[in-house]
């Protein structure tokens, strides 16, 4: 392709040398060096495109370009952060597209009815501490309390690392946290543009889709007791082996998902033996469950499928099972109104409307308390993402920017008195 999309080209240059913490890949954490400069390179970008930029007290950077009316703004945003070994285009292409608007509107001399705010957050992986979405639970006002003196893996603390990202900045750092000023006021709606993650857009040869809503989600923790005993002398008949009864319970679980339908997923990520050695029947095994569905009801009626049907089999093979909930996160909805107002932007660039559920969680469900959401899929290759070989298109990138900004401009029009 001769034509390379600015968008795509700045996540590239996003992807490599200071803006990573590693030295062959793409690891950017929440307030680390690769962090700091990444930040930098972006608040310059925003400066070109006629942004007005600042760093909230959680260290998200955000850019304001002003409405013809000042007012509750509509909210751009995606991270900045990325996990370890990561791709180039999750979190960033959300926060450079929003940047490619605001500039051709400003290249226009065009203003909104409203402000615009394009936030960089900081951390949406849970790339350095043991949570996730610390920087827009901080804007959505829903952050509570949270831990100061939670370490990262090298054992710097949150307020530690905080203290030296204010340094680093040269911003005044104030003495402590004060997450809660990055709470946000009254915001008119916030839109996010994101990869996929997911191969449903490219099997259908599209290009970009219009996201529904971010799944329900709950993940277990299960534990099967059997009964321990020597490889060679316990008979087959006799055996209460916990591991052939939980690799029963895994194929059953895949089946009932598959069984339940479109948007209905369950995965087993973990396991672990005991004691685990080859010339030992195992004695208990633990494993995860997690379970989405589009809507906290679907999901809930196949997690009880799944537990049900394990309890059968644990019963039938003469095991013990106990699980305990660990996440319950219900489903984040985006407004119907800005749904229809996507399909219709997508529509008027010449595109077919898709709608599709989100099993990954996002910046936007956070912010769904503070306003009304809306995503915007864009496909990714094979589906494939928090990997190296993460990859967009830039003809996809270009018809994305095209179609967020027209949902822009229709917001717009909405607006106007
Ligand atoms: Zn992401």
């Amino acid at each position: 392709m001769v034509s390379s999309s600015r968008a795509v080209h700045r996540c590239d240059i996003l992807g490599v040398g200071a803006f990573s913490d590693m030295p062959d890949g793409l690891f950017r954490s929440y307030l680390s060096p690769a962090y700091i400069a990444a930040q930098a390179q972006v608040a310059t970008w925003m400066t070109e495109a006629g942004l007005q930029t600042h760093v909230d007290a959680v260290g998200n950077l955000i850019g304001r370009y002003a409405g013809a009316a000042d007012g509750p703004p509509l909210i751009i945003g995606s991270h900045l952060d990325s996990v370890r070994d990561a791709g180039r285009y999750d979190g960033p292409l959300g926060i450079v597209l929003g940047i490619e608007c605001v500039a051709e509107l400003h290249r226009q001399g065009r203003l909104m009815p409203f402000p615009i705010e394009i936030y960089a957050f900081g951390d949406e992986e849970g790339s350095r501490f043991p949570v996730a979405m610390v920087t827009s639970r901080a804007v959505a006002g829903t952050l509570g309390a949270i831990d100061a003196e939670m370490m990262d893996a090298a054992g710097v603390t949150l307020e530690e690392a905080m203290a030296a990202y204010r340094k680093a900045i040269g911003a005044e750092s104030g003495g402590g946290l004060h997450l809660e000023q990055a709470r946000h006021g009254p915001a008119l709606a916030y839109v996010e543009a994101h990869i996929e993650q997911g191969p449903v857009l490219e099997s259908h040869g599209l290009a970009v889709g219009t996201v529904t809503g971010i799944a329900a989600q709950k993940r277990f923790s299960l534990t099967v007791t059997g009964q321990a005993g020597h490889a060679g002398t316990n008979s087959m008949a006799l055996r209460r082996d916990p591991l052939a009864a939980a690799a029963t319970m895994m194929v059953a679980a895949e089946e009932l998902a598959c069984a339940a339908g479109e948007n209905h997923v369950a995965t087993v990520g973990t396991l672990s033996v005991s004691p685990g050695a080859p010339n030992v029947v195992p004695g208990s095994v633990t494993f995860s469950l997690d379970v989405r569905a589009a809507s906290d009801a679907a999901c809930a009626i196949l997690a009880e499928a799944i537990i049900d049907r394990f309890q059968s089999v644990a019963a039938s093979r003469h095991v013990e099972i106990a699980h305990t909930l660990l996440h319950d996160l219900p489903a984040s909805p985006c407004a119907a109104e800005l749904i229809e107002l996507m399909d219709g932007a997508i529509a008027a660039e010449g595109g077919k409307p898709m709608q599709l559920m989100s099993g990954a969680g996002h910046d936007a469900m956070i912010l769904s308390s503070l306003c009304p959401t809306a995503m915007l899929f864009i496909r990714c290759r094979g589906g494939v993402s928090h990997n190296p070989s993460e990859s967009v298109t830039s003809a996809d990138t270009e018809i994305a920017q095209r179609v967020l900004l027209r949902f822009i401009e229709n917001l717009g029009e909405l607006h106007s008195a």
